[in-house]
């Protein structure tokens, strides 16, 4: 029987004992850790099925090379850089993982949440130039996190771990998200905010788990955090696009914002001269000690990579021996 050859475009170099051992007797794996989505091409024709990262886009010019391939999965949650709506024009299935490290990202939207309100980054940079002296109150004011409102704007997967969490901290949990369904909020017990605006005016915490779409492109901009209530905190762990981050450093200055946990960036990694880059390098900028950021690795841990890794191959597994496939997203 000749082998299907199932392509990992980018991100996954070195072994590939887990992709290899969930296909064996099925495909061949090849894994071209490419930086471009120009560089595939040549290299991707004759694939029957492509493996895809977040640090590449798959456009209509890589698709429309595309051959024999009969799915395209994500090795993620979002989708927004494969052009799903072309691939399905031409009978190409795209999915995605879902479903590897939706309580890794919740801890690390929570944990940069806990590490602003609580003073704990901002001490520790603080504190850290010889000399500094060695006070509690550089941190003041803090406020007690119990009754405060968590509010969330995309109450999926992800924003239901994090509602979980911030629960059991003793926060009001609130929600914005059009598309869930009425009855979810009564179930998990947090509350409904019909409308954005209302959402943010009453926000101790704002955490963004919403997809990257046309309608939450830039979401949270200047005019949103405005709506904020002065001394409150912003934090994305969803999508870079869904924060017009250049916003951040005057948000700080201001002292509309008291902090922000910004885990992903429009762009990755991010020009130096990005405005928050400097603010955030900058000693006597405030963002310097209330601005968290990480590289696009709250959904990492060993366990959540290997599971990104095992659910990806295995939606090839099923393409491959014929079972329906699953989280087919276009
Ligand atoms: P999900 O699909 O389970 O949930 C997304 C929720 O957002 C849904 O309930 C949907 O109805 C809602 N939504 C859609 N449009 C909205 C809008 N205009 N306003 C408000 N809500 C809206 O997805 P998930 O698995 O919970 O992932 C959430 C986000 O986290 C995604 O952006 C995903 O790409 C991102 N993510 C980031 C990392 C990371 O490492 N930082 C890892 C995994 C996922």
């Amino acid at each position: 029987m000749t082998l299907a050859r199932v392509v990992i475009a980018d991100f996954q170099h070195g072994s590939l004992e887990v992709e290899q051992e969930i296909l064996k007797g099925l495909a061949s794996v090849e894994a071209l850790d490419v930086t471009s989505e120009e560089q595939l091409w040549g290299r991707i024709e004759d694939a029957e099925a492509i493996m895809v990262y977040h640090t590449l886009k798959v456009t209509r010019a890589t698709i429309e090379r595309l051959q024999k391939c009969r799915l395209i999965v994500r090795c993620g949650v979002g989708y927004d850089n494969v052009d799903h709506v072309f691939a399905r024009s031409r009978g190409i299935p795209v999915a995605n993982v879902p479903d590897y490290g939706n309580e890794e990202v919740a801890d690390s939207a929570i944990g940069m949440m806990l590490a602003l309100t609580r003073g704990i980054a901002f001490q520790n940079s603080y504190l850290r130039p010889a000399g500094s002296s060695w006070r509690y109150e550089h941190v003041a004011p803090l406020y007690r996190l119990r009754g405060r409102t968590f509010a969330i704007i995309g109450l999926g997967r992800i924003g239901t771990a994090a509602a979980t969490r911030a629960k059991a901290l003793g926060m009001d949990v609130a929600f914005y998200d059009p598309y869930k369904s009425d009855g979810y909020d009564k179930a998990l017990g947090v509350r409904r905010v019909e409308a954005l605006p209302e959402l943010l005016s009453q926000a101790f915490v704002v955490s963004c788990h919403c997809p990257l779409t046309a309608e939450t492109r830039n979401i949270i901009d200047a005019s949103a955090i405005e709506q904020m209530p002065h001394g409150s905190y912003l934090i994305n762990t969803s999508r870079g696009g869904v924060v017009d981050v250049t916003a951040i450093p005057a948000a700080i200055a201001s002292g509309r914002l008291a902090g922000a946990g910004i885990d992903v960036l429009p762009q990755e990694p991010p020009q130096e001269d990005h405005p928050l880059l400097v603010a955030w390098r900058d000693p006597k900028h405030p963002a310097h000690t209330r601005v968290i950021l990480n590289a696009h690795n709250a959904f990492y841990s060993v366990e959540g990579l290997r599971d990104m890794r095992v659910k990806g191959a295995e939606a090839c597994r099923r393409l491959l021996t014929g079972l329906p496939l699953r989280n087919v997203v276009n």
